[in-house]
């Protein structure tokens, strides 16, 4: 309100956008666990996503036999997007992403359907979290892996402290025994 509006020219020159702009949605497949969370949660239906499930042999013996989702197909259609992000916020593995990008104008309409190849592609273009304010609480993540390695390193001074084995235990400096207080003679008469 308090800048004079300017005209970009676009494309000879690119605008800078603020760096949480909705452009596109980005995947980071390796951490999607086709939970399909954000299919479901999506108020248009414009996400896409197949999966087959594997299944994994027990890791020990008596075990039972693991099942896993494996992605199939990831695909958005952004002809439909209205780019509310409910699917980035519900997403509870960190799996989709805001990305600036917007260069992504097709001629035809079905070609605005982006499958997981070029979703993939865009997680190049999200750009770093802001850091974290100093004032802010520690993440729990951070603060529960600190307290395991506290109480390693607890763990391993008091290992450290341990006489080793078969070495005599000097014995403790015991504190020295207070004298009890003489009782004082009684006083007689003419003592002055
Ligand atoms: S931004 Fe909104 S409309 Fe677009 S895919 Fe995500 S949930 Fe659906
Ligand atoms: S909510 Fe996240 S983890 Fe679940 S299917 Fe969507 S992108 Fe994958």
């Amino acid at each position: 309100m308090t800048r004079r509006s300017v005209t970009e020219h676009y494309p000879d020159t690119q605008p800078e956008l603020p760096p949480r702009s909705r452009g596109v949605i980005a995947l980071f497949e390796e951490n999607c666990t086709v939970c399909m969370l954000c299919a479901r949660e999506c108020p248009d239906w414009c996400i896409y996503i197949d999966s087959h499930k594997e299944t994994a042999p027990p890791t020990a013996p008596g075990g039972r036999e693991r099942s896993r989702n494996v992605l199939d197909r990831f695909a958005i259609d952004f002809s439909l997007c209205m780019y509310c992000g409910i699917c980035i916020e519900v997403c509870p593995f960190d799996a989709l992403f805001w990305s600036p990008e917007f260069e992504y104008a097709e001629t035809d309409i079905h070609e605005l359907t982006h499958e997981r190849d070029r979703l993939r592609a865009w997680m190049w273009t999200v750009p770093e979290p802001p850091a974290l304010d100093p004032a802010a609480e520690e993440p729990k993540e951070i603060a529960a892996a600190r307290k395991t390695a506290d109480k390693l390193a607890a763990a391993e001074r008091a290992a450290a402290e341990q006489p080793a084995a078969g070495q005599p235990v000097r014995p403790e400096p015991s504190e020295p025994a207070v004298r009890p207080e003489r009782p004082g003679r009684p006083e007689r008469e003419g003592d002055a």
